[in-house]
């Protein structure tokens, strides 16, 4: 990883010497990095999903038409920034990955371009950046984009298979489907590079039509896949148990610590009692936006069963999971909910809460399960409306916290 990183700093250093500019380029630099910044920010809520679920296989996007795009019609320096900039601003906004991991994709999509660049020089050095006219124009570019591809498949496929010896030869091939997203991406840079020669100001249509098809059809179908629960708008239990056993895949692999939460509402039953089961069903659902609101947005959260929610936090430590778990229970225990008659008060809905924390407390995700269960049924043993966290069994360093309710109830 550290050698693709330094050839690709050398590609980057090399352009900033020798590639030559011209007025107009940096307006379409502009475009594509416009283009790819809204890119990214309409698709980031999906694309966190997918990245997760293809822990330790290729994880492909289109954000590639963005910077095939820049590497057919920028100087190659101009591409390169337009790399950096979208890999720096995904890492802001999507940061999921260790920088390490981040680097060394952004290296081989910097080598990626500059293969392509190479390409269309070697193909038409006059016309270059741009394309040449007539059918070299098409040959130029598709070999350009073979040669994108190749470069990053190649670099990434064998990252894998380095960093995970054990796992199955194929698996780090990925799926064969996968790779006609990418050749659809390359497509579609090949359209925004021809539309920006062209007609700059028909590339927005394009970025209309790439969101509008990416919500249309991966949002549907991941919201089918995920099972939506349709009362609080949660992940369904079995979604939830899929992506979070990636989580925990992921946080193995790397390292890091991993919390879970089982938030289970107090004497719900009387609620139901009283007010009936339609407004419970709006307590539930107000129950589901607070703990939403307490965690990051990446954060996993599940409707476990009836009135049981289960939560999933990578990359956190003890410390800071049972923080998590009392804002939780702190904002539910002044939660107002509005009902038929009125208001629920505050105070009259509260939850116990219990944590367990990976690797400390368990490390399988059915014994972080049993786990923080376990903790969440102490807690109502010590009285309800608290929060309890596993005791770390794996470790003899951090002993079991608790926290005690401050008085609010
Ligand atoms: P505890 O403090 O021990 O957790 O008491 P509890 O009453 O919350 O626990 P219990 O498990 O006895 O009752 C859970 C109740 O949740 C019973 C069930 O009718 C209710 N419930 C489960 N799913 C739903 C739902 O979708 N809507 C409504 N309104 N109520 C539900
Ligand atoms: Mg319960
Ligand atoms: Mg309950």
């Amino acid at each position: 990883m550290v050698v693709v990183d330094l050839v690709a700093l050398v590609a980057i250093l090399v352009s900033v010497r020798v590639s030559p500019s011209g007025s107009g380029d940096l307006g379409r630099f502009v475009v594509l990095a416009v283009g790819s910044a809204v890119h990214i920010e309409a698709s980031r809520h999906i694309e966190r999903l997918r990245e997760v679920v293809t822990e330790g296989v290729p994880y492909v996007n289109l954000k590639s038409m963005w910077l095939f795009a820049g590497a057919l019609v920028l100087p190659l320096r101009l591409a390169l920034l337009l790399v950096l900039t979208t890999y720096i601003h995904s890492w802001f906004r999507l940061r999921r990955v260790p920088i390490y991991r981040w680097a060394f994709s952004t290296a081989s999509i910097v080598l990626a371009a500059s293969s392509a660049a190479v390409i269309m020089t070697a193909v038409s050095p006059h016309s270059y950046p741009g394309f040449p006219p007539g059918p070299r124009g098409l040959v130029a570019s598709v070999l350009a984009g073979l040669a994108y591809w190749l470069v990053n498949y190649a670099l990434v496929v064998g990252a894998i298979i380095l960093s995970n010896p054990g796992a199955p030869g194929g698996q780090a091939l990925g799926r064969l489907a996968d790779q006609w997203i990418v050749a659809g991406g390359l497509g579609l840079g090949l359209a925004v590079a021809v539309l920006l020669v062209h007609d700059p100001w028909a590339v927005s249509v394009l970025v209309l039509t790439v969101l509008g098809l990416h919500r249309g059809l991966l949002l549907g179908q991941f919201q089918n896949a995920a099972n939506t629960d349709s009362k609080t708008g949660l992940m369904e239990a079995t979604f939830w148990h899929k992506i979070a056993t990636a989580e925990l895949a992921r946080a193995e692999r790397l390292g890091t610590q991993l919390g879970l939460l089982m938030i289970d509402i107090d004497d719900f039953k009387s609620i139901n009692d009283t007010y009936g089961h339609l407004n419970g069903d709006r307590v539930l659902k107000a129950v589901s936006r607070a703990i939403q609101q307490q965690v990051r947005e990446y954060d996993l959260v599940g409707r476990f069963g009836g009135e049981e929610f289960v939560v999933l936090l990578p990359q956190i430590d003890g410390a800071e999971i049972a923080h998590a778990a009392e804002r939780i229970r702190h904002r539910i225990a002044h939660l107002q909910v509005d009902l038929d008659e009125g208001k629920l008060a505050a105070n009259k809905l509260t939850c116990s809460v219990g944590g367990a924390v990976y690797p400390g407390a368990a490390t399988t995700l059915d014994q972080l399960l049993l786990a923080a269960d376990t903790a969440t049924y102490e807690a109502k043993d010590r009285g309800r409306n608290r929060v309890q966290m596993a005791p770390n069994t794996k470790s003899k360093t951090a002993p079991s916290a608790q926290f005690e309710p401050t008085a609010d109830r």
